[in-house]
């Protein structure tokens, strides 16, 4: 097998530059653990951002992928197939939502809920033509795509990008005035992720999603919510808007929607809202594919028949409290998270600790350059758990 260092360098001689990985090739993943081309072994502590909610590879998924394979992958929407109605009945039930609208990748979701809500907008609401506003939170990370990258409010992900889509206004995360005053008869929704993700694990004030949805309630503005990292078990409930009781009318998925097996990506919400899409508006040559609808189907089951919110809710907690207990170095500035989301700020770069991390056995990645983020796979026990909490800790606390 060619040496690690060559793999590197090809990636790196041949790629765009749009990635600066940590440096280890990992060629093989079980469960929480990864093994690099040396045969090391690490324990995932990023999930490939929250996409290995089941484990990297779970058995269940893995053989709903075999099996489909060998009959049908991929038939396009001008035909149907025997799994996409099952698997829209799924995520319907589980989402509580009467449709569902299938993507692949997370941005392309929110691009199609961006599209869904400019049209609720004329259709609906009376908005005159052209004029649909959608409000979006400071510090936001929605994906990568013209229109989403359009409203990102990091220097590092617009620059050199316009001229931009118009039509988004920007207001405080988690500041209600703020929201409010940015409303217009012109609004169409209000898109916001129940916790900012990319932006460091940034949790909203108490209350904030429950009013803002009570406020979009009675001002006629679509709330959507971006649980594309959030969802499916990540933060201690299926979906992070139950922690206030709150049902958006829009919904996005991705990441976890696959089982880190493939993307896949889904947008749901009632008929009032997704009826105003026609035969022709919108659709996706990959958009609900039977491989992919076959395997989110078993990575959602696995999520429901092993209870990996409950476990993540558990093991979160006793994570966080070992951290505040144990995390003594004052370059510590802060320990927050909900379930298995759990977020380190440092008062330097953390980047350097992940290095070390890495080196102690321990995947991790910086995220907004002074935090740590660690979202193990949710089907992590507690010894497992225990051995990365020791590794952390010691990284950390280094003098
Ligand atoms: N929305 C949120 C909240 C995300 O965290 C991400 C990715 O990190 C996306 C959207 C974009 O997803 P994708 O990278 O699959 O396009």
């Amino acid at each position: 097998m060619k040496h690690f260092e060559e793999m590197i360098r090809q990636s790196e001689r041949y790629g765009a530059r749009n990635y600066g990985p940590l440096p280890v090739v990992i060629t093989a993943a079980e469960g929480v653990w990864v093994e690099d081309a040396s045969g090391n072994k690490y324990m995932d502590m990023l999930s490939a951002y929250s996409a290995h909610n089941q484990g990297h590879r779970h058995p269940a998924v893995i053989q709903a992928l075999k099996e489909q394979a060998d009959k049908v992958t991929l038939t396009s929407r001008a035909f149907h197939s025997e799994v996409l109605g099952d698997w829209m009945e799924r995520l319907s039930a589980l989402s509580g939502k009467e449709r569902v609208l299938p993507m692949n990748t997370g941005a392309e979701a929110v691009e199609t809920a961006l599209k869904i809500a400019r049209r609720w907008a004329y259709d609906v609401k009376g908005v005159p033509d052209d004029h649909a506003e959608i409000i979006v939170c400071e510090g936001n990370f929605h994906g990568r795509t013209l229109s989403v990258t359009s409203f990102s409010t990091n220097a590092e992900y617009t620059r050199g990008f316009g001229p931009f889509t118009p039509g988004f206004r920007v207001v405080p995360y988690g500041d209600l005035d703020a929201l409010s005053e940015a409303i217009t008869a012109n609004t169409a929704a209000f898109l916001v992720e129940p916790i900012q993700g990319e932006a460091g694990i940034r949790i909203p004030p108490d209350g904030y999603l429950s009013n803002a949805a009570e406020l979009c309630k009675q001002q006629r503005v679509l709330l959507i919510a971006d649980e594309i990292q959030t969802g499916f078990g990540r933060t201690g409930k299926l979906f992070a808007c139950q922690w206030e009781q709150v049902n958006p009318d829009i919904y996005t998925f991705g990441k976890a929607l696959g089982g880190g097996i493939l993307p896949i990506s889904a947008v749901c919400a009632d008929s009032e809202v997704m009826d105003v899409l026609e035969p022709g508006s919108h659709g996706s040559t990959f958009g609900g594919n039977p491989l992919a609808c076959a395997v989110s189907i078993a990575a959602m089951n696995v999520i429901v028949e092993e209870q990996l919110p409950d476990r993540s809710l558990e093991l979160g907690d006793y994570l966080i409290e070992q951290l505040r207990q144990r995390l003594t170095h004052p370059r510590v500035k802060d320990i927050r998270g909900r379930g298995l989301f759990v977020g380190i700020e440092l008062t330097e770069a953390a980047r350097l600790y992940c290095e070390r991390l890495l080196k102690a056995g321990i995947l991790a990645k910086d995220t907004h350059i002074h935090t740590v983020r660690l979202a193990p796979p949710l089907i992590i026990d507690q010894s497992e758990l225990d051995w990365a909490i020791e590794r952390v800790v010691k990284v950390l606390n280094q003098t």
